[in-house]
């Protein structure tokens, strides 16, 4: 049997958190908080605090219940409107209930909650069901240096690649050094993985989501929900990389008509997949290109071009949106006083299967934020973070709070966890084959690949079954390139791109799979050959599981009969 010593860098841990960006430092932090004996390990592919993470990129908004909103009203709304009845509507008001907590602990650790000149958290009077706030963009660099303080370890340009089991168990991780491609081996008596969604490298600022900790853990034997939902687009204008949030307000056909009216619902603050799907056909109908209207922009949108990214004063934030708003200027190819918009691929696969306490089902193992979004139930029938702009961040906030107690009580009651070093050494094996070929693929040329599967609205938005079978036919033969092909050239940054390819390509798979199963439309899902919602067949979640190398399918009946917002009869046609 061979000695672990001799394998690669070993390290143990009490609590191992893989990724550093706001759930896995909340956690981490909370983790030490309440109970300084037990040992944290952050492990980050990227550098923790600085560059690593989504939370340092984005608009810096974050949804809450404040002390008036109104739960029970927003609850209806949201189950309606937004997540079409398949909410966990428990976890729900779970959520809801936490919002105001995680201000109060991200205040505590000395972030700088924005608020209105009255002290009051922000309002929209086009979001009267919730409130936000912002905070500047450095946040990860204070959470980080909190945590450092707090005694948090912390491993940067490590990727961690898969999960390290005993039975049912996770007991630790295995991966390696960006840079000098060293083995590490991570003993644990509990993991969380806080590894962000799956994006699948198409827009530049969603860039870091590759699915690693999901796809890790799909094929250590954890469940996955609601994959199916994992086809988020945005409007961009033809040529940017940037997304327009809230352009369906201002969309035109080539005949002068005004979109939204015909394909928006009347409550839709967000995006809405008709709008996408009326786009389609106008073009398919001969009423293209779709051209955006500045002026409408502004008059109509009621969270994008509001004045929320500037309307506090954030100098990081406003460098950021400047420099990248300067750059767009200038080499935007599209600069038509009514330029074409056309769908803009985001993705965002979160399916980790989850309970109340963020456990995934397998032993030892948790799972936060961007993993666990649609996977944990709340969110219903839409990929995240649509509908409800500023969930994304309190969501890895709020599910890093929710995890903390059962963590560390797990972690102090545990057995000690005991690694096979078979597994750890064909773990090694199959990691650095692609670094052993001489020639083959480039990852870049199979994600390429991969990725003109997925962004064509044919295939994400309007979709039938003959589409998706023959989406899973291109993904799989990319599978099997990243399986037998690809080569990481002797470079250990190809290496990780090689990983990533494997976890990207087996969320497509995944995707797809799930969107098979669900022969209904519902939110985000849309079949062309099940136009209609089907309430008596699909009150249900769906469940992957990996069972002998192919994807097990399961249902599960939604207990609606529990929750306060009940389904009405839907026999609307879209
Ligand atoms: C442009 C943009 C704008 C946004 N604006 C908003 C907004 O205004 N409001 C809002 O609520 N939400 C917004 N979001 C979403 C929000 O930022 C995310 O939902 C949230 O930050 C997710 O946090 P997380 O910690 O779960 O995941 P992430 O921030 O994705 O962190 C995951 C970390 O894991 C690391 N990692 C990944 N794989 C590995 C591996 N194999 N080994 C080790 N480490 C790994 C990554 O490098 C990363 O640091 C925005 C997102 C983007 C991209």
């Amino acid at each position: 049997m061979p000695d672990l010593t001799n394998l690669g860098e070993v390290f143990q841990t009490d609590v191992l958190i893989l990724g550093g960006g706001l759930a896995g430092l909340i956690v981490a932090c909370r983790i030490k908080e309440t109970n300084g004996d037990t040992d944290v390990l952050v492990v980050e592919k990227s550098t923790a605090g600085s560059a690593g993470g989504k939370a340092n990129k984005g608009a810096g908004v974050m949804w809450v219940m404040d002390e008036t909103d109104d739960v029970d009203a927003f609850r209806e709304y949201y189950c309606k409107v937004h997540g079409h009845d398949l909410c966990d509507q428990e976890l729900l008001e779970k959520l809801c209930g936490s919002t105001l907590e995680m201000v109060r602990h991200l205040e505590r650790w000395g972030i700088d909650i924005k608020r209105e000149a009255d002290g009051r958290l922000a309002r929209l009077e086009a979001l009267p069901l919730w409130s936000l706030c912002a905070y500047d963009l450095d946040i990860l660099n204070k959470l980080k240096a909190r945590a450092v303080q707090l005694g948090v370890k912390t491993l940067d340009k490590t990727q961690s690649v898969e999960l390290l089991t005993e039975a049912n168990r996770v007991v630790g991780a295995v991966g390696f050094d960006l840079i000098d491609g060293t083995y590490r081996i991570f003993k644990s008596k509990a993991v969380v993985l806080a590894t962000g969604s799956c994006n699948w490298m198409v827009s530049n600022m969603w860039f870091s989501g590759r699915g690693d900790g999901i796809a890790a853990a799909y094929r250590a034997g954890a469940e996955l929900r609601n994959a199916e939902f994992s086809n988020f687009y945005n409007l961009g204008v033809r040529g940017s990389m940037e997304a327009l949030v809230g352009g369906q307000f201002a969309l035109y056909n080539s005949e002068g008509e005004y979109l939204a009216a015909k394909y928006c619902g009347d409550s839709e603050v967000d995006i809405d997949i008709g709008i996408l799907l009326g786009m389609e056909k106008e073009v398919m109908e001969g009423r293209g290109p779709i051209v955006f209207e500045e002026s409408e922009f502004f008059a109509n949108n009621a969270i994008g071009a509001s004045g929320l990214l500037f309307r506090w004063k954030r100098p990081v934030a406003d460098a950021f949106w400047h420099r990248l708003m300067e750059k767009q200027a200038k080499y935007n190819s599209d600069t038509a006083w009514r330029p074409e918009v056309i769908p803009m691929f985001i993705g965002e696969f979160a399916a980790m299967k989850t309970d109340h306490d963020m456990r995934t089902t397998l032993e030892g193992a948790w799972a936060l934020g961007d993993t666990n979004r649609t996977g944990s139930g709340w969110s219903g029938a839409r990929p995240h973070p649509s509908g409800l702009r500023g969930s994304g961040l309190t969501w890895a906030a709020v599910s890093a709070l929710l995890s903390e107690k059962s963590l560390v009580q797990y972690a102090k009651e545990a057995a000690e966890p005991k690694i096979d070093p078979e597994q750890v050494s064909a773990f090694k094996e199959q990691i650095y084959t692609p670094m052993k070929r001489e020639g083959g693929l480039s990852p870049r040329d199979a994600i390429r690949r991969l990725q003109e599967v997925l962004t064509p609205p044919r295939f994400g938005v309007r979709k039938s079954k003959e589409r998706i079978e023959e989406a899973l036919v291109r993904v799989r033969e990319v599978w099997h390139q990243a399986e037998t092909e690809v080569t990481a050239a002797k470079d250990w940054h190809m290496l990780g791109l090689c990983s990533d390819l494997r976890n990207m390509t087996q969320c497509a798979d995944l995707y797809y799979t799930a969107c098979l199963a669900r022969t209904e439309s519902r939110g985000w899902h849309y079949r062309e050959d099940f136009p209609a919602r089907d309430d008596e067949k699909w009150l249900r979640w769906i469940d992957l599981k990996q069972n002998d190398g192919k994807t097990a399918i399961s249902t599960h009946r939604i207990p609606i009969e529990r929750y306060k917002t009940k389904p009405e009869v839907v026999t609307a046609v879209r």
